[in-house]
């Protein structure tokens, strides 16, 4: 390649501009979110539009240039970083902005992949109509780095994850053709469903150029609450009682221990630890409903009696304002934050059948402080989804980033294969870039893996579209 004739024809492709080579431009593009990657890369490229990124990628396979998409470069699993050889490419689909169309009577909404999930919100809700995918980074993330790694969230219980959200894809195929595969159908049988291959690939299939999206009706009302419980079990138990009363009105599940809100008190003295006493775990439950705050709230008073009257509840708070619902989910979106602030952890993203999360607490608990005596356990997460962000946090008194190097490897190691054991996943809604890559390839058969990568070997037979992420080389 000669890479002063490649960077000629980029700049005369898309502009000087939206070629950046300077470090002082493209360092933001070559580091991950967790800071655990620095990349290095021949430059990044800004396209403006689909047709603009199709002859990108046309030229970056004329000049056998590997490339790396990129959205909000958000994701926590390295995926969106190039490697630090100098050779690749950073493709980034921000400037791909524009919400194409709004049909709110086919519940969709078009837009390209380089809006933020923040905005495509803003835009259904312009058409009163909801796009339910809400996650903590929405107001820096895209819609097309959301399907890359097939987002969840807080809201999957009800709506399902990203790929659940998605009716059609336009993408650049890794020989740079342009699919335009933006149906806005509920159903088609005709075949391979392209669309489901492209969604949680995490780049290495090709790019994602714009989607079609499903919308709902918006709620007339949400009524949040706080349960106060002695267990995961008893948890499970409330989840399974919420659920048969509330059907699918239950929109949230969130499960979080009680270490997990002293710390939050803690670190954020505004605030307050939420009960009288302290509890073993807490759920903050959600219900959204089509008919009023007042139907939503009965509902939810009905649903904590029935589970106090059972013993499975010891105490409840039912939030009585907008602002003391955002004050409740404040609490569970401020535990990574408290996290941070004490120091590094050890992080897991995992997920069993829901039914198991019991079990997998009680198992694995008394592993980790057997590799790591007295590390204190930060178990949060999405019970209704099954999947708990399973974080070790050092001893008091101990520094983190000296607990990271000497227990990080063999901690990890024994909480996968407890996972494995209980039928579940390493990367419930992270994906697995270049993080957890080898990780997951240690748990997956050699049938699946053989599957796997005979699909990148006949998307991607050059092996130039997001190298080294998703499978081991
Ligand atoms: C505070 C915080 C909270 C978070 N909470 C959640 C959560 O609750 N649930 C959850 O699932 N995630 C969560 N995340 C992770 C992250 O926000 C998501 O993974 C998000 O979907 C990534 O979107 P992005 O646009 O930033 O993608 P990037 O980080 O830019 O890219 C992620 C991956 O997708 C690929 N990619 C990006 N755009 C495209 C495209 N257009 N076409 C093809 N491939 C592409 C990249 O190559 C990379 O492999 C959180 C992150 C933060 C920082």
């Amino acid at each position: 390649m000669n890479q002063a004739e490649f960077l000629t024809a980029c700049r005369d492709l898309l502009g000087r501009d939206h070629v950046l080579t300077e470090c002082a431009d493209t360092g933001t593009y070559l580091t991950d979110q967790r800071k655990r990657y620095v990349g290095n890369a021949l430059a990044v490229l800004r396209p403006a539009d689909a047709a603009q990124t199709a002859a990108l990628v046309r030229l970056c396979v004329a000049h056998g240039v590997p490339m790396v998409p990129q959205g909000g470069n958000t994701g926590l699993a390295g995926g969106a970083t190039p490697d630090t050889s100098g050779r690749q490419v950073v493709i980034s689909l921000r400037r791909l902005d524009r919400i194409r169309q709004v049909d709110a009577d086919n519940l969709t909404l078009t837009a390209e992949a380089g809006c933020l999930l923040a905005n495509v919100q803003a835009a259904a809700a312009a058409a009163e109509r909801l796009f339910p995918l809400s996650l903590a980074a929405e107001g820096s993330c895209t819609i097309g780095g959301n399907l890359a790694t097939n987002a969840g969230g807080t809201a999957v219980l009800r709506y399902g994850n990203a790929r659940e959200l998605c009716l059609g894809l336009e993408v650049v195929t890794p020989q740079g053709e342009l699919w335009d595969g933006l149906r806005g159908l509920r159903k088609d049988n005709t075949g391979y469903d392209l669309r489901d291959l492209f969604i949680g690939a995490e780049g290495t299939l090709g790019l994602i150029t714009a989607a079609t999206l499903k919308l709902f009706a918006q709620p007339a009302a949400r009524m949040t609450a706080l349960a106060a419980l002695d267990s995961p079990a008893d948890a499970l138990a409330l989840l399974n009682l919420a659920q048969r009363m509330a059907g699918p009105l239950l929109t949230g599940f969130e499960l979080m221990s009680d270490f997990c809100l002293q710390l939050v008190a803690q670190v954020f003295t505004s605030q307050r630890y939420p009960f009288a006493q302290p509890y073993a775990q807490s759920v903050l439950l959600e219900l959204s409903d089509n008919e009023s705050e007042a139907h939503a709230r009965d509902l939810l008073e009905r649903v904590l009696n029935a589970a106090i009257e059972r013993g499975i509840v010891r105490d409840a708070i039912v939030a009585s304002s907008l602002t003391q619902s955002n004050a409740l989910w404040h609490l569970r979106e401020s535990i990574p934050l408290a996290q941070s602030a004490k120091g590094l952890n050890i992080k897991h993203d995992i997920a069993v059948p829901v039914s198991q999360v019991p079990a997998f607490i009680a198992a694995t608990d008394p592993i980790v402080q057997g590799i790591a005596p007295g590390a204190r356990m930060v178990t949060f997460g999405h019970l209704g989804d099954g999947n708990l962000h399973y974080n070790v946090m050092a001893p008091d008194g101990i520094d983190p980033a000296a607990f990271l190097t000497q227990y990080q490897s063999p901690v990890t190691a024994a909480v996968h294969d407890s996972v494995h054991a209980h039928r579940g996943t390493i990367s419930a809604e992270h994906g697995l870039g270049q993080f957890k890559r080898d990780a997951s390839a240690h748990y997956k058969s050699p049938v699946e893996i053989a599957l796997m990568r005979a699909l990148k070997s006949a998307f991607d037979p050059l092996g130039l579209m997001n190298p080294g992420k998703v499978l081991p080389g």
